[in-house]
């Protein structure tokens, strides 16, 4: 079976994220989202809300478990993904600026562990301008994200 993670912020999940995810089941057999805590990082959402409107969007989608699972870890991907048995981490491209962190990324993920592979799926251009940082921005200043998130994130973010 091969198994692939799929790391980040997820502040919240958007449209652009449940993409990728969606891409990634014609892989994968199976998908590991995982909520990454990073400490430099200052959130909207906490973990266990951030995990919570994941769950209730693939649910949405009805995508099931067996298929997408969601958990959370604030150490080291890459070990994360060793003691699941998976062999990959997806990442999205959206601009040429994500390309130049992925890039460092990535490098320092094989410095730590060369057996886990990065894979790279590039944003679709409807979703490519979707970030968790911009639906927020847009949402406080009363813009209709309605088509841009999952519908429950959008009971969240009321
Ligand atoms: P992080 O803080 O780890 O970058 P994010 O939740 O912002 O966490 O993003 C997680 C991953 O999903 C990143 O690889 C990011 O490039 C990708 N991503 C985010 N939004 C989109 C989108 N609209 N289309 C494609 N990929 C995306």
């Amino acid at each position: 079976m091969k198994i692939a993670i799929y790391p980040g912020s997820f502040d919240p999940i958007t449209n652009g994220h449940l993409d990728i995810i969606k891409r990634s089941l014609k892989l994968f057999d199976k998908i590991i989202v995982l909520v990454s805590f990073n400490p430099a990082k200052k959130y909207k959402f906490d973990t266990e809300t951030k995990i919570n409107m994941i769950k209730e969007s693939l649910i949405e989608e009805g995508i099931s478990e067996d298929k997408v699972s969601v958990d959370s870890f604030s150490g080291l991907t890459v070990d994360y993904a060793k003691t699941h048995h998976a062999a990959c981490l997806i990442r999205g491209l959206r601009v040429v600026s994500d390309f130049e962190y992925e890039w460092s990324l990535n490098a320092a993920n094989n410095y730590i562990d060369p057996s886990i592979e990065m894979v790279f799926l590039m944003a679709k251009k409807e979703t490519s301008f979707i970030s968790s940082s911009t639906i927020n921005e847009m949402y406080q200043n009363g813009v209709d994200v309605s088509s841009l998130v999952p519908k429950a994130v959008l009971k969240y973010l009321k």
